[in-house]
């Protein structure tokens, strides 16, 4: 099997301080929508400059380099006990090369392994089966720990909130973890929204939601209007970039359901800070293209 770990350490590289361009262009866009002279926009000037800079010396873009999710698809034969260990050491040197902080630490004593390892999991790797004949991919997200403290789930119905089980109550819910968070997690940011599965798989579909692009359409018609139902009337909120005020609040909504169980209805909303760090190698004939 073809030794895949340079290649990898070069993913979390490209991850660690290279914003996707996607994210830029929105992130340029919503500074000139911005009042002129405002707190809003000269907080987004100061992250446009900030992703230049970090991209120039390949450094890292925020001092938060996250928890390093990996999501696998792996051609049917190849040893996921070999990728994770690829997977695993090219974290390691990364750490080495200041691409990632030493992050991981032990649940109970609060003790840093200093190389971004830890037990089964850390970093996170989720593996799915493709067919033979289909490519590797590996994609990578570095979910920064601010904006993974302002995710929050949510039982319907809500009475507190009013929210129904239907998608007014999604609707209701999700605006309320932007009015909760407010600044905090780094506005602005990216919703990952997942309706229905177990509270398990609820979280992880919110998170794996975020792996879409800004500006893409959910094939869903109903859940792409939310979406952007929701992000408008989120950056109606006021809250603005870093809570500063302003138009921007929320750079995009993703929204996926699940299948559930008549008896429960989670809403689960994974908030991605503007630091929205995804990347993907592809692997085929033993050529790796990165994205
Ligand atoms: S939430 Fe995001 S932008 Fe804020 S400190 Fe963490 S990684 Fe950086």
């Amino acid at each position: 099997m073809q030794d895949l770990t340079k290649d990898i350490l070069e993913l979390v590289r490209r991850t660690s301080t290279d914003l996707p361009a996607d994210v830029e262009k929105k992130l340029r866009e919503s500074y000139a929508q911005e009042a002129d002279g405002s707190a809003a926009q000269g907080a987004l000037d100061t992250i446009l400059q900030n992703v230049e800079l970090a991209r120039k010396n390949s450094t890292p873009i925020c001092q938060d380099t996250g928890t390093p999710l990996f999501y696998v698809h792996y051609p049917e034969g190849m040893s996921t006990r070999k990728l994770k260990k690829m997977i695993t050491d090219a974290v390691v040197e990364a750490t080495k090369h200041n691409y990632l902080r030493p992050n991981s630490v032990n649940a109970i004593t609060g003790k840093n392994t200093g190389n971004n390892s830890g037990d089964e999991h850390y970093p996170t790797i989720h593996f799915e089966e493709v067919d033979e004949d289909q490519p590797l991919t590996i994609d990578l997200m570095l979910k920064g720990g601010g904006c993974e403290n302002v995710g929050i789930q949510y039982k319907l119905p809500n009475t507190n909130l009013g929210a129904g089980r239907d998608l007014a109550g999604v609707r209701k819910v999700v605006l309320d973890a932007v009015h909760q968070a407010q600044g905090k997690g780094c506005a602005p940011g990216v919703l990952g929204v997942a309706v229905g599965g177990d509270r398990g798989a609820s979280y992880l579909a919110s998170k794996e939601t975020l792996l879409r692009q800004i500006g893409d359409e959910n094939a869903n018609p109903e859940l792409d209007a939310m979406e952007k139902q929701i992000t408008e009337e989120a950056n109606g909120m006021g809250i603005g970039p870093m809570g500063f005020g302003g138009k921007t609040t929320v750079l995009d909504t993703k929204i996926k359901g699940l299948h559930r169980l008549p008896a429960s209805y989670f809403v689960s909303v994974s908030y991605m800070c503007w630091a929205y760090r995804r990347r993907k190698m592809t692997v085929q004939n033993g050529e790796v293209i990165y994205e």
